[in-house]
């Protein structure tokens, strides 16, 4: 018999609260680091990293831009000695921050400014290489401290787009079945149904959401973390990106101005709903209370960008979904699009 083995990375130490930033010396002194150096950008220096970097005294790097150029520039600035890297900022900073550590073999702090997706606490950064944006697998964070008075003052799309990122772990994991009984695929029980429970949540909570206050804040980070841990018990992504991912990504290779990722996702989330007969028009309710786009003019792209990513989405990377392995014609596409309201035209 083959031997089994399945190996699950987590973070060790979650921290979530309201004006917590002290915390961040609590965890680097108990999780044992001496060099900690910060990474962000010149918006999260002002509104976090600075405080962070003063109360360790340690040094900052900045970060400019989300691609490979910028990881390997950050991996070269990483000074000799260093043992753990703190990401502090937005999406993007966070998954710099996972990649850069990762290539050089030290853990990271994962300290977001705001929550608009799920890799705060997960594994998967979601890189541009070479105009292709798809994700790649790193580690997740040690540690996580979210505070939720930083997080709830930054721009309420970003909250919105965190919510739309977990209520596309609806599709995903419809997908993610799909693979498993059509093609074999590994499938998790536990990291479906958890998955599951926080796109759930996000349905149940969707005005909650919507105030934008710290209370909904901490209802979508906990949202966000426990879709990361998901991804960990199941090794990958699947529990939270299938096809309505594919579509985002397309989106972020062709559209001359995507949105979120998190707003590309849920939109994506309705249309992939449609084609697996499942209760798309809750997912656009729900998308609509917490004032998440749903259509291709709150997301800001030519509707017929949104056709070419339909079109091309299969072609993303090779993950099985409802999508098929031959994809949508052009006019399935357009019919998929009209019915779901997405685009008019
Ligand atoms: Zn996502």
């Amino acid at each position: 018999m083959a031997k089994y083995t399945h190996t699950m990375e987590m973070p060790r130490r979650i921290v979530m609260g309201s004006q917590i930033l002290d915390e961040v010396k609590g965890v680097v002194n108990d999780l044992g680091f001496h060099n900690p150096i910060i990474l962000c950008d010149k918006i999260t220096y002002e509104i976090a990293a600075q405080y962070v970097s003063e109360l360790l005294s340690c040094p900052v790097i900045y970060a400019t831009h989300a691609d490979y150029n910028e990881v390997e520039r950050i991996v070269d600035e990483l000074p000799i000695g260093l043992d753990v890297l703190i990401g502090v900022g937005g999406g993007t900073i966070i998954d710099l921050a996972k990649l850069s550590s990762r290539l050089r073999s030290v853990p990271f702090i994962s300290v977001p400014t705001a929550a608009s997706h799920d890799g705060i606490a997960s594994s998967r950064a979601s890189i541009k290489k070479k105009d292709e944006k798809t994700s790649i697998q790193a580690l997740p964070p040690i540690a996580v401290v979210a505070d939720t008075h930083i997080i709830a003052s930054a721009p309420y799309r970003f909250l919105a787009a965190g919510f739309a990122d977990l209520i596309s772990n609806y599709t995903a994991v419809k997908d993610w079945e799909l693979a498993y009984r059509l093609k074999g695929e590994y499938f998790s029980e536990y990291a479906h149904q958890l998955s599951l429970l926080s796109a759930k949540l996000m349905i149940k909570n969707a005005s909650l959401i919507r105030e934008g206050t710290e209370r909904s804040v901490r209802k979508v980070v906990k949202g966000l973390i426990s879709s990361g841990i998901a991804m960990s018990i199941a090794g990958s992504s699947r529990p939270a990106s299938g096809s309505e991912h594919l579509f985002s990504h397309a989106l972020d290779m062709i559209a001359p101005k995507p949105a979120m990722h998190g707003e590309q996702c849920g939109v994506g989330a309705i249309m992939m709903m449609y084609l697996h007969g499942g209760k798309w028009l809750s997912i656009k309710r729900a998308l609509k209370t917490a004032k998440a786009p749903t259509n291709a003019e709150e997301l800001g792209i030519e509707e017929e960008t949104i056709l070419d990513a339909l079109a091309m989405a299969h072609t993303i990377r090779d993950r099985y979904t409802i999508l098929g392995s031959q994809g949508l014609t052009r006019e399935a596409a357009r019919s998929l699009a009209r019915t779901t309201g997405v685009i008019r035209g």
